[in-house]
């Protein structure tokens, strides 16, 4: 019988990657979402309107993450014997304007399908996406699954909370739920509010004269940033494995918004320079520390490596943006 999985977020950059990768290994795949008939103009689109998949391997369930009965009722409904938990208020600048709901959707959510798991059947497998910004401003670099959590945002602390409740259910309960602790990972299919996709989004709009230029926040940042396909294919390496853990997703390699502006400008054979200025109301309080993971665990314990390069990575999502935008344009 083909394996269930319940993805919580499917209608995301990760979920949707993550379903198309579970599809394609013989799953039934299984989603929550917020408004059942209004998956138009989501990265699932595509999926539910195909009449081979959708309903008949692919199954969406409605249910508020804030409303335990409904999670509980659809958790029980399912019965999935694996269960990727991605759902997040996740955009860093935005947690500090709303702290409230950030923590009541990445912390207390988890905390809710963590209570669920203790009623449903024994050896369901349980995946977290935790996020690097739980090291915040980190203790050390490079970070791994035993560097302690310092987050300097209200969405780095809600993951810390999630991550440490996670943990605390795995040894109490002896349950198998594994944390991905997810470096900063990217695609054609990452929200316009981050900086990547911001950046290659500007870059076609001003080839194709959409545009005339690119404010942004500070060049010299850094992160380590990865490809979201990545990312998704070690989250069901990490719950393919006998026994749970947590796992750093990370490329090991620094690079800066620069090197981002670089690359993606390039592509489209325009300097940077004569268009991108930085403004303030961009720029975040000093980034004390680097977000650098150390990935040597997933190598070695779940053989997990990535396949993307950062260049290929920004090369793709500015010529998807550029293919999506002339087309609009015509
Ligand atoms: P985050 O790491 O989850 O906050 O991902 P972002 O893509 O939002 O930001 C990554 C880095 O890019 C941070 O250090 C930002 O300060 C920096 N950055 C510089 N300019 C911008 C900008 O215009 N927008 C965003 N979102 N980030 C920027």
């Amino acid at each position: 019988m083909a394996k269930r999985a319940l993805i919580t977020g499917i209608t995301g950059q990760d979920g949707s990657y993550l379903a198309e990768w579970l599809l394609k290994q013989g799953y039934e795949v299984h989603g929550l979402v917020r408004r059942i008939n209004a998956t138009g103009g989501t990265h699932i689109e595509g999926l539910c309107k195909d009449p081979e998949i959708f309903n008949r391997r692919l199954f969406l369930h409605f249910a508020e993450l804030r409303e335990a009965s409904a999670l509980r009722r659809v958790l029980a409904d399912v019965g999935a014997d694996e269960i990727y938990h991605l759902a997040a208020q996740s955009h860093v600048g935005l947690s500090f304007d709303m702290a409230e709901i950030t923590c009541e959707i990445t912390a207390m959510t988890t905390l809710r399908l963590l209570s669920i798991l203790r009623d449903l059947p024994v050896g369901t497998r349980f995946f977290h996406a935790s996020s690097s910004e739980a090291f915040g401003r980190p203790i050390a670099s490079p970070q791994d699954e035993t560097t302690p959590f310092n987050p300097v945002n209200p969405y780095g602390c809600a993951k810390a909370y999630a991550t440490n409740m996670a943990r605390v259910y795995r040894e109490n309960y002896h349950f198998h739920i594994s944390n991905g602790i997810l470096y900063n990972h990217e695609s054609p299919r990452r929200g316009e509010n981050f900086v990547t996709r911001k950046i290659s989004r500007a870059a076609a709009a001003i080839k194709l004269g959409l545009a005339k230029d690119l404010v942004i926040g500070s060049i010299d940042a850094q992160r380590d940033w990865g490809h979201a396909e990545d990312f998704t294919r070690g989250m069901w390496l990490a719950l393919q494995q006998s026994e749970p853990g947590d796992y750093i997703f990370a490329t090991g390699k620094l690079h800066s918004v620069r090197d981002i502006l670089e690359i993606a400008f390039n592509t489209l054979g325009l300097k940077w320079q004569d268009f991108v200025t930085q403004d303030e109301k961009f720029m975040r309080p000093p980034e004390l520390g680097q977000l650098l993971g150390n990935p040597a665990k997933a190598h070695q314990v779940l053989n997990w490596h990535p396949e993307w390069t950062f260049e290929r990575m920004i090369e793709q999502m500015v010529r998807s943006d550029f293919n999506t935008l002339s087309a609009q344009k015509r």
